[in-house]
């Protein structure tokens, strides 16, 4: 067995794990962040069942995307998105993109996909552990912004929120990060998608509700 499908079953292990003690009826789905890999690597996953992938940056996800485009897989941006490249992240059609942190981007978003007559779908990007240097709205203006880009952008689809916790090794910390992104999930009309947990806390996250996580370096990078 490779080192790499050694690597995702031990991290599709973590997952059950987590989920049943959450619940048995909780699904919970894996996006692989690969970001810091080849198109190999990501071949060498698919062949393994992974279907979701993920990327940070519209270049990248453009070269895999077309390197690969005979596969039938699942791509999702999660990087900073900026206005300079929404057409060209939008042309490529993402299963979803995570990484919305403003009304501003979303009335941007949502005017080219006017323009090229599409539905994008999108979650919002919330800032709960208030870090300067992360993106997303504030917890206390999500719901208000998440109910104005429901009203007012017609071409997206608002799937619900994403979350990254407090840069920190205190667990309780991380936890309150993922509480506030739950609750205000909770509270958000029409929301099904919960997109919280990294390779450091996707455990945590799974405990609070996540169902879709996005896992990177545990998997990829290699420790051999
Ligand atoms: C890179 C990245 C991840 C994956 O991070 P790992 O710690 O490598 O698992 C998840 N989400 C976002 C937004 C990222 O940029």
């Amino acid at each position: 067995m490779s080192n790499l499908k050694q690597k995702l079953d031990f991290v599709l292990q973590k997952i059950e794990s987590a989920r049943l003690a959450y619940s048995r009826h909780h699904i919970v789905r894996l996006v692989a962040v690969s970001k810091y890999s080849e198109v190999d690597k990501i071949m060498e996953l698919y062949q393994c069942g992974q279907r979701a992938f993920g990327e940070n940056k519209v270049q990248d996800l453009a070269s895999k995307m077309q390197q690969l485009d005979v596969l039938p897989l699942q791509w999702h941006f999660i990087g900073n998105l900026q206005s300079n490249k929404i057409n060209a992240l939008l042309d490529l059609k993402p299963f979803l993109i995570h990484s919305v942190g403003s009304l501003e981007l979303a009335l941007a978003l949502n005017q080219r996909a006017q323009a090229k007559d599409m539905v994008q779908k999108i979650l919002l990007q919330v800032n709960a552990s208030y870090e300067p240097q992360k993106g997303g709205v504030k917890p206390e203006e999500c719901l208000e912004i998440g109910a104005r880009i429901q009203e007012e952008c017609q071409h997206l689809k608002l799937e619900g929120l994403m979350g990254m916790a407090a840069q920190t090794s205190d667990v309780n910390a991380i936890d309150r990060s993922f509480k506030i992104v739950k609750d205000l999930f909770d509270s958000l009309q029409g929301a099904s998608v919960l997109s919280m947990g990294m390779s450091g806390d996707y455990e945590i996250a799974i405990a609070n509700g996540a169902n879709l996580i996005r896992v990177g370096s545990e998997i990829f990078r290699s420790y051999f």
